[in-house]
């Protein structure tokens, strides 16, 4: 019996070109975060928020105001319009809060502050 050892033909397509992988937006990676303080009137309480540089949502009624389109603080929209809460999460003991603006549809993930109202959260997690 012949021991038939093939040899691995060349492979033509063995280099293809890649297609561009750019939209490798990693998950949790803020080094993009833009920094930038803020004060604002909450929309839906009538609380008046300062801003530290992160603030992006309401700390007492924790609902936020349409002003970044893809990174948290990036001041990219110009839409405005009142960020709802759609559901809050506790991931890796931080809550996640997902916010849908009620004007453009918009969504977005954020992570709540230090001092937001944490039985507000606890509340909008049983829903
Ligand atoms: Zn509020
Ligand atoms: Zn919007």
């Amino acid at each position: 019996m012949r021991n038939f050892k093939s040899k691995p033909t060349p492979n033509p397509y063995l280099d293809p070109p890649s297609p561009s992988a750019s939209d490798g937006l990693s998950k949790g990676d803020r080094r993009n975060f833009i920094r930038k303080k803020e004060d604002f009137v909450c929309e839906n309480c009538g609380y008046k928020v300062v801003g530290n540089g992160y603030t992006d949502h309401c700390p007492k009624c924790l609902w936020g105001k349409h002003v970044d389109e893809e990174i948290p603080g990036d001041r990219a929209s110009d839409c405005g319009g009142l960020m709802k809460i759609v559901e809050v999460t506790y991931l890796s003991g931080k809550f996640k809060i997902h916010y849908r603006c009620s004007k453009c549809r918009h969504e977005f993930w954020v992570g709540a502050a230090e001092d937001d109202n944490r039985e507000e959260l606890i509340e909008l997690m049983r829903k």
